[in-house]
Parts: structure tokens; sequence; C-alpha cells
């Protein structure tokens, strides 16, 4: 294929895309496909001879999507949504053109210096003082194992980067059971070891399921009395299962008073941070060393975005840095390199799609949305509280809550009844020993009647009439 070639099917596939998006109500959300299924359909050996582009063309449209789980689906209430703004696609069409590597300053000089802006940008819409600084990273599991490589030098003076971890102190993480399993695994493969994860247990009674922060300080003040090393606090702004809110303030206090750092996991529901009248779910933040949230899932810009912010990247930069001869910018040392702040040296021009997002819908466009999904995600809770034989187990934080029938294996059987059917989709998670089913509001194109269909879909699934 020649660029003259790719102008002409750049356009057919953008025919089809917008096709596709038109008639995603009319599919199910989950297909009805069983593992290897797929796989069966495109078996074939590798191609030793040229194809013609139509043909494999003709196959993805006949084959990829009957096989698709649609997350732009506006009846896609599962997991967190993964949202993609039309402009950030188009933002990202423009990257893959220039098909550049944002590793170095000189590699990608406006890729480099729009990163920082919008960087800026996201700061000041979440309401971060200004002193925060910070990189784009593909997901939040890669800025999470950033942060705990840091805490982790920190703690050890460096001396892990140059001596490895043999005879080293046993460090410390602590968090919450709330946090998601990125923090487990940035902990073993820190060479930390998830033994040394701490979790920590919850305050009774809170409406947000935030640790304790006096079973926080416990915890440290128990680990440095039997000679083990605190390295750092990880928190939670709108955990995975149920959305729980970590204290920050008085968590933060706690790690500060044992000179911790602090990495807090918002990268649900630091977007929803863009409203004002949310942030006191995270009040304290600004006390915060780091700090993750993912403008791929509930902001829109498209899948892979993730923005980590910094109150002070050199730590990180010493972590996670290094800076051979042939990475140098020749006669310009003090360029920022944002490949040092991070895990991979090639780096996509995550940027351009934010950048084409905030502003194309403005942030008041980007709130509008938000508020109407934390809205519509009480009203549904209100619709299935009204249910016979429905409970909800947790109430609504932000647009994530979670209800139960009687027993697990009806809750279950009941799930996979939702998914099976198709018209909406649904997703599962625990407590307290309980099989619960989740429910988040968040997909971009969903309007008030896709959501109040949860309801409509459960009821008719439970024998009551349609
Ligand atoms: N943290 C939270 C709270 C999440 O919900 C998720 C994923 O849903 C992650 C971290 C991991 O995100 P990523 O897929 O960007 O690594």
């Amino acid at each position: 294929m020649n660029h003259d070639e790719l102008a002409n099917w750049s356009k057919r596939a953008a025919d089809w895309a917008r096709d596709y998006h038109a008639g995603l109500r009319d599919r199910p959300v989950r297909p009805d496909i069983a593992p290897g299924d797929f796989r069966k359909l495109i078996e074939a050996p590798v191609p030793e001879q040229p194809e013609p582009v139509e043909a494999i063309f003709d196959d993805f449209a006949r084959l990829v999507p009957d096989a698709t789980t649609h997350w732009q689906h506006p009846r896609f209430f599962g997991y967190f949504p993964a949202n993609a703004a039309p402009v950030s696609m188009l933002a990202e069409q423009l990257a893959n053109a220039m098909a550049g590597q944002a590793m170095l300053w000189q590699t990608a000089p406006a890729a480099n210096e729009m990163e920082a802006l919008v960087v800026d940008w996201l700061r000041d819409a979440v309401g971060l003082p200004g002193d925060f600084t910070g990189t784009i990273h593909d997901s939040a599991t890669t800025a999470t194992f950033s942060a705990v490589l840091t805490m982790r030098e920190l703690a050890l003076g460096h001396e892990g980067l140059r001596a490895g971890l043999s005879g080293q102190p046993r460090l410390r993480l602590y968090a919450s059971s709330e946090t998601h399993s990125s923090v487990d695994k940035a902990a073993r493969l820190s060479g930390i070891g998830q033994d040394n994860l701490v979790k920590v247990s919850g305050r009774a009674d809170d409406p947000l399921y935030s640790m304790d922060p006096g079973a926080l300080d416990a915890a440290i003040r128990a680990d440095l009395a039997a000679d083990m090393t605190p390295a750092g606090v990880i928190l939670a702004t709108g955990g995975t299962s149920v959305g729980a809110c970590d204290d920050l303030a008085a968590c933060i206090a706690v790690a500060k008073a044992h000179g911790l750092p602090t990495h807090v996991d918002a990268a649900w529901a630091g977007s929803a941070m863009i409203c004002e009248e949310f942030r006191p779910l995270w009040a304290g933040v600004e006390g915060a060393d780091s700090i993750v949230f993912n403008p791929h899932k509930w902001l829109g810009a498209q899948f892979d975005c993730s923005v980590q912010f910094l109150r002070d990247p050199a730590p990180q930069i010493a972590t996670m840095g290094l800076r051979p001869d042939y990475l140098k910018t020749q006669g310009a040392n003090e360029v920022v390199n944002y490949n040092e702040w991070t895990l991979p040296l090639g780096r996509r021009f995550r940027a351009l799609k934010l950048w084409f997002l905030l502003r194309a819908e403005g942030l008041s466009g980007l709130r509008a949305r938000i508020r109407n999904h934390v809205a519509w995600a009480n009203e549904a809770g209100d619709a299935l509280a009204a249910l016979p034989g429905v409970t909800i187990v947790t109430e609504p934080i932000l647009s994530l809550f979670t209800f139960r029938l009687e027993d697990d294996a009806a809750t279950a059987d009941l799930l996979e009844r939702i998914n099976r059917d198709g018209r909406i989709y649904l997703t599962q998670t625990s407590r307290d020993g309980h099989f619960l089913i989740r429910v988040q509001v968040g997909q971009f194109d969903c309007t008030r009647d896709d959501v109040m269909m949860i309801a409509s879909v459960v009821h008719e699934l439970m024998g009551g009439r349609p």
C-alpha cells in the first residue's frame, strides 16, 4: 500500500467507523462466542504471497466486529469505561500518520512540549496546585509501578538500583484492600514482594470504605518495631470494586509523620475531579507525592492515556532515568526527556489526543457528561432498589454501585443471563464473601434511556413483565 492508497483506505475506514458506531445499539454489547471460536475463523498459514487489501478489509468487517466486546456501546456498564471521543480518534490518526517516537525531546519536540502543556492543563482542570508536573504513561499499572519503584529507591538510598535487592532491609508498602491489583503487581515486580504489601483495615461503617488512618499508623509502627523499613503508602480515590475513596488528608498526614512518600490511584475517579463538587472525595490530595488518573477511562481520550502527576519528578527520574551517550541531546543537557520518567524508552505521541479533546470538547462539555452519568447512576440504583428481590449493596460513589439477589448463585446466574441477552453489559465483584453485580455508568454516548434500561432488563430477566 502506498500513501495514495492509504488515503483512499482511510476514507473507507472512516466511513466504516461511522456506520459501526451508528449501529452499535443494534448489536449485543458482548458477543455470544466461546474461547477459541474466533481463532478457528481466521486460522491460516502465514501468508507467503501478498493479498489484496480489499480481501483483508472484507474479512475484518465480516469477522471481527461480531467477535468483539463493544466498549463504545452506549449500554456498556461493565468494568470502567474506555471512552474514545471521535476527536481523540482523529488525533490518534494524525499521530499514527507521523508515526514518530516521543522518547527524547529531540526525537519529538512538539510531542514533548505538548505533553508538558496538557499535563499542566489537566492538573489545573482537576484542581491540583501549580507545583505539580507530570507525564503520560500507557496505563495506570505502569504509573503505579513507577511510583512504587521510586518508593523502593527512596527507601534504599538508590542502593537497589546499584547493588540489587539482596541483603537489603525488608521494605514494606501500605494500601487498603480496596486498591487495584496493579498495586499488588507493583509490589511483586518491584522485588518488594506481595507479602510486604500490608493491606490496612478499613474504617468502620465508612460510606467511602476508606482505610483506617489509625490502623495505618499502627501498621507502620509495628513494622518499625520489627526492624522493617516502611517505603510508601498507596491510596485509592475510586477503587475498582466499589469506588472506595481513602481519607487522603488523614492518611497522607500519617505517611508524612513517618516521612513516607504517597501515591494516589485515581485511575477512574480522577476524571470526575474536573467537576468541583466531586473534589471532596479526594480532599487532601494536594499533599500526595504522586497521583495517577486515566483520561482513557472517563474523560474520552482514546486508550491508551494515563497521566501521572508528580510533586517533584526528581526521585522518579533518578529511579527510572538513564542517559547513555547515544540518547544525549548535544548542547542541551537540561531538556526534559520523558522516557526518563517512565519504563519504556519508546513512547507514543499521546499528548495530541488530549490537546484535541480538551480544545474540542472544552471542560464544560466534559463536565456535563460526567454530571449526567453520576445523576443517571443514582436513578438507575433507585430503579433497581424498587425491584423485589434486589438489594443495593454499595450505594453509588460517583457513578458506580453494586447490587445482589438473595443468594450468590442466583446473582451469578442473573449476571450470566444479562450478558448473554446482550442489551446491557455488567460485570461482577465480591464483598464480604458475596458475589455482587457492579454497575458503572460512564460511556460517552449513553443516554438516560440507555441507563434506565439496566433496571428494565434486570426486571424482565427476573421474570417480570417487559
Ligand atoms: N487503578 C484502578 C482504580 C483501576 O480501575 C484500573 C483499571 O481499571 C487500574 C488501576 C489499572 O488501569 P490500567 O489498565 O490503565 O493499567
